[in-house]
């Protein structure tokens, strides 16, 4: 396994990032679990770089390196609201944990709370290890309904002891559990072909067992994620043959598949998804298609290709 300082040595620089501002913001729709749409906005955090240091993560490029100053995340939350319009729901991504307290210092949470008022649904993200008391003291200020995602990454036995993450498949199980008790809602993120497993084949097969696991754990949502190079380690086992990036292809079979099994909402990130791409002419309307499946839950016709090229079913 790649060890921490390996990771850290091969990243490339960081961004200029300020803590009194969220780095992004954004507007967006969102199917609810009754299918109806909701509208939601998100906010990327800038806060202090997540203690653990797994290999295919490349969320630290916006993060700072020291604790986050108590106070500034209020100011950012009040500041990336301000900019964007109503919504029902709220996203607070802080490309770490909600519940690391130097990322978010707990003396903030009231005042989080606050903030977050308006939404019926308030979604953070957390390392299933960091479930704990601290999540229900949080969920005790807020009025709305508290979502908390997760990643998973993936199921198989000799990757996820390899990612770094720190987590076994009966962690997640036990966060899942616990939140689950209190009324906290839980949806997972899974990678598509993580570093170590390089058969296309399997890689869709694990991801889709991995989606399955965890709604089995009673997560009400999964977010397929491919996996990226761009982080230095992920680029090392590229060249290495250790990471093969999944293609378009891949990913449209993955969610398919992962919709037919009807046990919950199913999302695929489409962020940057013209790198997994390898057909100028269909990929617009591939990339639609998938956009409009996150939003309707249902499998729809494949897009078609003037070229019929190779990458298509
Ligand atoms: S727990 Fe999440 S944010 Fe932290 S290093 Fe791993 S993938 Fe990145
Ligand atoms: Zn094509």
């Amino acid at each position: 396994m790649p060890d921490r300082r390996l990771i850290e040595q091969l990243r490339p620089p960081k961004k200029q990032v300020d803590f009194k501002r969220p780095y992004n913001w954004l507007h967006e729709n969102e199917p609810g679990v009754d299918g109806r749409i909701l509208s939601v906005n998100t906010l990327f955090l800038t806060n202090k770089e997540c203690s653990f240091k797994c290999v295919m993560c490349d969320l630290w490029k916006e993060t700072l390196d020291r604790p986050t100053p108590a106070g500034a995340i209020p100011e950012q939350i009040r500041f990336g609201l301000e900019k964007l319009p109503e919504a029902q729901m709220v996203k607070l991504y802080n490309n770490g944990n909600f519940f690391d307290k130097k990322a978010i210092p707990p003396q903030d949470h009231a005042a989080i709370a606050r903030l977050l008022q308006p939404f019926d649904t308030i979604l953070l993200e957390n390392h299933p290890k960091l479930c704990n008391s601290s999540v229900l003291e949080f969920q005790r200020l807020l009025h709305g309904q508290l979502e908390i995602a997760m990643g998973l990454e993936s199921i198989h036995p000799d990757v996820l002891p390899r990612l770094n993450k720190q987590l076994t498949t009966d962690d997640f199980k036990k966060a899942a559990d616990f939140l689950m008790k209190n009324g906290i809602r839980t949806r997972a993120f899974v990678l598509l072909n993580p570093p170590f497993c390089t058969d296309p084949r399997e890689n869709i097969e694990w991801a889709l067992k991995a989606v399955q696991f965890a709604f089995d754990c009673g997560v009400d949502t999964c977010s397929v994620i491919p996996t990226r190079p761009g982080n230095g380690m992920m680029d090392r086992l590229l060249t290495e043959g250790s990471f093969v990036p999944p293609t378009l292809k891949a990913l449209e079979e993955t969610f398919d598949r992962a919709l037919q099994l009807d046990q919950g909402r199913v999302f695929a990130d489409t962020w940057d998804l013209e790198k997994f791409s390898d057909c100028d002419d269909c990929f617009s309307a591939r990339k639609e298609r998938l956009e409009r499946m996150n939003l309707q839950q249902k499998v729809l016709p494949r897009a078609t290709c003037i070229n019929s090229c190779r990458s298509m079913p």
